[in-house]
């Protein structure tokens, strides 16, 4: 049975369902080739990640496909409902890259503290000619430690990014639209564990009262902004904001009037507006650390997501 991952998948997931009976086709096929390359291989299983949309013309004329697996966690590139209407299985795998989306955050938050992202790309050309000038350029950075972090959603990815930040000296305080779990578990390399009760906040509290602020709700239903000029009109002055949610979360207008009017410092973003061909001029915002959707990136993470496909197409099969 043929199984197309047209978005990759991890060689440990390719070696699990090479045992199981498997042939995993890891061909690219571009978007208006797929429904034809599906039928002529007769491919019972498509496995995408965010690229790759599968919507109702795939599923309306591909009868051998019987399974659609997204790696990696928000579905807003598959017809769901539909697909399991028509009798599909659909599913993800929506724990396995949480710690990596974390991970990616805090490293954002220490590049826009430290400037990283700017010196990172002025000293190979500059460094040798102007090295006291960039020392001074950059020389006015924040530590982490004492400043709260807002976290906006607080589910696997937010609750993931609090235990990180706590670890770092932050203050952490959360806010989802439905009740939380305030307790999260610290655990150690050793295997030790504390729990720790992070401060649950309305939105306009979070927003008024964090140095920085990180995204982590999937894309509203109607498409909406959680950010817009509303929201950023409470935050504090010279806040920091991160989303590596989803493009369309923050609005992108909103942002840049934040960052060029002086409110926000500075922000971090791994998901765009329009991807793959996000906005020229919020790449190039001196202001903007960029980096391409990249949270769930990991060698564990695509290890963890592969293995976990793996194991919902074997019993979809079996
Ligand atoms: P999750 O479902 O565990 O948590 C999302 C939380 O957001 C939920 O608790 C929900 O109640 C809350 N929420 C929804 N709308 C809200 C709103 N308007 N205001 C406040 N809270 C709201 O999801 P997760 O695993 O934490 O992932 C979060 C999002 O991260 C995903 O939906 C996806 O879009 C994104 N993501 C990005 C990458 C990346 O590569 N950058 C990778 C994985 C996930």
């Amino acid at each position: 049975m043929n199984v197309l991952a047209n978005d990759g998948i991890s060689q440990s997931g390719i070696d699990k369902l090479q045992k199981s009976g498997f042939n995993v086709i890891t061909t690219n096929v571009p978007q208006e080739n797929l429904i034809d390359y599906i039928n002529k291989e007769g491919v019972v299983a498509l496995l995408v990640r965010s690229a790759t949309k599968v919507r109702k013309d795939i599923i309306d004329n591909c009868p051998t496909l019987k399974f659609i697996g997204r790696g990696g966690v928000g579905m807003d590139n598959i017809d769901v409902e539909y697909a399991r209407e028509k009798g599909l299985t659909v599913s993800n795998t929506p724990a396995a890259s949480s710690q990596s989306v974390a991970e990616l955050v805090m490293t954002q938050m220490f590049s826009i503290s430290r400037f990283t992202f700017n010196a990172n790309k002025e000293m190979p050309n500059n460094g040798h000619t102007e090295f006291k000038k960039l020392k001074k350029k950059y020389s006015k950075g924040v530590e982490l430690r004492g400043k709260t972090l807002g976290i906006i959603g607080f589910g696997r990815i937010g609750q993931s990014l609090a235990k990180y930040a706590i670890g770092c000296g932050m203050n952490v305080i959360a806010y989802d639209k439905f009740d939380f779990n305030n307790t999260i578990t610290l655990t150690f390399a050793n295997g030790s564990t504390v729990d720790v009760a992070v401060e649950k906040s309305d939105l306009n509290n979070l927003l008024s009262n964090s140095d920085f602020i990180s995204i982590h709700v999937p894309m509203q239903e109607d498409g909406s902004a959680v950010i817009t000029e509303k929201e950023i009109g409470l935050m504090k002055d010279n806040v920091r904001i991160i989303n590596a949610a989803r493009g369309g979360v923050i609005n992108e207008n909103a942002l840049l009037k934040g960052l060029n009017n002086g409110k926000i410092a500075y922000a971090a973003l791994d998901v765009f507006d329009n991807e793959p061909a996000p906005r020229a001029d919020v790449l190039s915002n001196e202001k903007i650390a960029s980096t391409p959707h990249i949270g769930a990136a990991t060698v564990e993470a695509q290890d963890r997501i592969g293995l976990e496909l793996a194991d919902h197409i074997i019993n979809c099969f079996s």
